[in-house]
């Protein structure tokens, strides 16, 4: 066959420009809503560069069994989720302080201080599926279209210039650009997530222990949980939402409530 030189009409070229034009300026509606302008091909092209971002600027813990461990439980999870095919990766960030992070392109941080006070597997797994649930709903790209818009998102997107591109991925990381979901995006997370550690065959319960663990822990040690209080506001009665939304999931008697193999992660990382 001869190779066909692809010309496409003015109307075409004319309803492209039209398309960006009404992207660009939706990029900076601040209602909340899924228009997200970063596809997931792109998301994933950033997780590189988030990561060593996040390697610079937080204390990793680097051993290699506990991060065998975190990925396996992770990985667990996020294999029975939409974006499952697509590789996620889980690291521990050695901080006290409760919290717990979903960046762009399937990558999930954990805070030492969220595993210690996560007393059971099933905790932990609420968390991270927690999480896995804000990747899957893409809040993170969609946070990002809204903060920069088109101009600053094609300059990302398309390496125009790398300086102004690491520059927004170091805000993404370090000013908690997409650290402020609405209240909407919490619940959808958490919705998601007991579908996801009910799904991975964890007690979807685990979530709500953590989520009471959290509230007792805020009377006795505010500055410990604080930071998680700030992006994640916790309220009696989302714990009784994720409360109905794991009860009306059919029993199953082989949910995984805890395993020694947790415990002795756990104590290996105080
Ligand atoms: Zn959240």
């Amino acid at each position: 066959m001869t190779p066909r030189t692809f010309r496409p009409s003015p109307f075409v070229a004319a309803m492209t420009v039209f398309l960006l034009v009404v992207a660009g300026s939706a990029g900076t509606v601040a209602a909340a809503g899924g228009f997200n302008l970063v596809s997931l091909d792109q998301e994933w092209g950033m997780r590189d560069q988030l990561r060593s971002q996040v390697a610079q600027e937080m204390k990793l813990v680097r051993d290699s069994d506990a991060l065998a461990y975190i990925n396996l439980v992770g990985r667990r999870i996020a294999s029975r989720t939409t974006l499952g095919n697509r590789r996620w990766d889980f690291g521990i960030v050695n901080d006290p302080a409760v919290n717990a992070f979903n960046l762009p392109g399937g990558l999930v941080y954990v805070n030492s201080g969220l595993i210690a006070e996560a007393d059971s597997l099933d905790e932990l797994a609420g968390a991270l599926a927690h999480e896995i649930g804000h990747g899957n709903a893409r809040h993170g790209t969609q946070l990002m279209t809204r903060a920069y818009g088109y101009n600053a998102l094609a300059t990302l997107l398309l390496g125009r210039n790398p300086g102004q591109g690491k520059q927004i991925l170091a805000q993404v990381v370090g000013a908690g650009v997409i650290n402020n979901y609405s209240r909407g995006a919490e619940l959808e997370a958490d919705r998601l997530g007991v579908h996801y550690t009910y799904a991975a065959g964890y007690d979807p319960l685990g979530m709500v222990n953590l989520f009471q663990d959290l509230l007792q822990e805020r009377q006795r040690r505010p500055s410990r949980v604080e930071q998680f209080f700030a992006s994640h506001p916790l309220t009696e009665d989302r714990i009784r939402t994720v409360q109905a939304e794991a009860g009306q999931l059919p029993r199953k008697a082989s949910l995984t409530h805890d395993t020694r193999n947790y415990q002795s992660f756990r104590s290996d990382l105080r």
